[in-house]
C-alpha cells in the first residue's frame, strides 16, 4: 500500500517533533511537508529546529525545507502541533481547502460539530464529521485529541463510567514541564517546587471528558452527566503527567470490581488492529509505590497509561493514581491514533 502523504503544522515544536519522531517510520503515513513559524520558514528542518528527543532527526526530513502556515499544502492529511491561538483560523483554512486536520490544539475541541476523538473512548464520534462538513460547507474537516491531562483521565473513567456510572469525580494533577512546549516553564520558576496554577487547564480537565464519554444523539454529542472537579499543578518533572483522581459511583462498588473493570478494559478489534494502539490501553500495577513518571510513562511505547493505587477513598468511593505520557499518549501519539481510525474508517482518500 503506498502511504499517505501527511504534513505537520508546528513541525517545531515539543509535540511537532514527537510526531516527527512517531512518522519517520509509519506503516500507513509518510511525511511530505513540515510548517512552522516564519523565524522558521526556509531553513532546513535541522537548522530550524532545536531537537531535544534522544532518537537522531530521522534523516528524510532532516533537509527538507521548513514552509510557512498558509502555504497550499499537497497532502490529504494535516497533523497540527501550533499554539491555539494560532490554530483556530488556520485548521480552518485547510480544512476549508479539503484537508483532513488532525488538531492537538484546543481551538475547536468544543465545537459542537468538532470529534474530540480517543479511539478506545468514543470511535463513533467520528460521524460528527458528517455534520461539519455538511454545516460549514467543507471538503475537509477537523478533528481534535484532547488535552494531555484530560486524555489519560478519560481513558480511565471510560470503563468505569461503563461498568458503574460515575456521579462525581475529582482530580489533583502533577503536570510534567514538557507539556508546557518550548521553551515553556523557566528553570527558576519550577526547579525545586510546584507551581499550582496552569492557565485554562482546570477549564479543559473538567470538561473534556464530558464529550469525550458523552452519547453521540443525532448531530450532537449530549456530556455525560457527572461533574469533575481539578486541580492543576506544574512540577519539576520531564515528561509524564501524573493525577490523583477520586470517583464516586452512582451505586455501591466494591474495590476488585474496579479493579476487574480497569484491567479487563480492551479496544474494540477495529481499533486494536490500528497501528498506534497497544495491547492494553490501560495498564493496572499492584505495587503500592506506582506509577510513577520515570518508569511507567513508557508502558507501552507511551500509548498505554498506568493506573495504580486502586483503593476505598473515605470522602468518595474509590481512589487511584493515573500516569499518561503527555506528548506521545497526551498528544502526538494519540493525534495520530485518531488519524489511523479515520484512514480505517475511509475518512481520509489517499491521493
Ligand atoms: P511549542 O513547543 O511552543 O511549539 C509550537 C510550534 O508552533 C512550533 O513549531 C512553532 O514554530 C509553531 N508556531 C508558533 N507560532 C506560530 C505561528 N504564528 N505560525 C506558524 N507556526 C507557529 O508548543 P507544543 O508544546 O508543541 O504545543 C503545540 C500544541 O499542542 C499547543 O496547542 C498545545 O496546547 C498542544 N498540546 C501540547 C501538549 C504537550 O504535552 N506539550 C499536549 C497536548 C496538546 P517555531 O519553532 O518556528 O516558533
Amino acid at each position: 500500500m503506498d502511504r499517505i502523504p501527511v504534513a505537520i503544522l508546528g513541525a517545531t515544536g515539543t509535540v511537532g517533533q514527537r510526531f516527527v519522531q512517531l512518522l519517520a517510520d509509519h506503516p500507513w503515513f509518510e511525511m511530505t511537508a513540515l510548517v512552522a513559524s516564519d523565524r522558521s520558514a526556509g531553513q532546513p528542518y535541522a537548522a530550524a529546529c532545536h531537537w531535544l528527543l534522544p532518537t537522531p532527526i530521522p534523516d528524510a526530513v532532516r533537509d527538507l525545507v521548513v514552509a510557512p502556515l498558509g502555504r497550499a499544502l499537497d497532502c490529504p492529511l494535516i497533523f497540527s502541533a501550533l499554539p491555539s491561538a494560532v490554530a483556530g483560523p488556520a485548521e480552518e483554512r485547510y480544512a476549508q481547502a479539503g484537508h483532513v486536520v488532525c488538531s492537538n490544539a484546543a481551538a475547536h475541541r468544543l465545537d459542537a460539530d468538532a470529534p474530540l476523538l480517543i479511539p478506545e473512548v468514543n470511535p463513533g464520534h467520528t460521524a460528527l464529521i458528517h455534520t461539519q462538513r455538511r454545516r460549514r460547507g467543507w471538503e475537509g474537516c477537523i478533528v481534535t485529541s484532547a488535552n494531555c491531562s484530560t486524555t489519560q483521565l478519560a481513558l480511565a473513567l471510560k470503563p468505569l463510567h461503563d461498568a458503574f456510572g460515575l456521579r462525581q469525580v475529582s482530580v489533583v494533577t502533577l503536570q510534567a514541564i514538557s507539556g508546557a512546549g518550548y521553551p515553556g516553564v523557566p528553570a527558576l520558576d519550577i526547579l525545586g517546587n510546584v507551581i499550582p496554577f496552569i492557565g485554562g487547564e482546570e477549564d479543559k480537565v473538567e470538561r473534556e471528558p464530558l464529550k469525550l464519554l458523552g452519547a453521540l444523539q443525532g448531530e450532537r454529542v449530549i456530556d455525560a452527566p457527572f461533574a469533575i472537579s481539578a486541580q492543576c499543578n506544574r512540577v519539576p518533572v520531564r515528561d509524564g503527567h501524573t493525577e490523583c483522581v477520586s470517583v464516586e459511583f452512582e451505586s455501591g462498588v466494591q474495590i476488585d470490581e474496579v479493579i476487574a473493570a480497569l484491567e479487563g478494559f480492551r479496544a474494540s478489534p477495529e481499533i486494536a488492529n490500528l497501528p498506534s494502539s497497544p495491547a492494553r490501553p490501560i495498564v493496572v500495577r499492584r505495587e503500592p509505590n506506582r506509577p510513577q513518571p520515570a518508569l511507567d510513562r513508557d508502558a507501552g511505547k507511551g500509548m498505554s497509561i498506568t493506573v495504580g493505587r486502586v483503593r476505598p477513598c473515605p470522602v468518595a468511593d474509590v481512589k487511584f493514581v493515573v500516569l499518561g505520557h503527555n506528548t506521545l499518549r497526551g498528544a502526538a501519539g494519540g493525534s495520530i491514533h485518531n488519524a489511523e481510525l479515520l484512514a480505517a474508517q475511509g475518512w481520509i482518500t489517499p491521493p
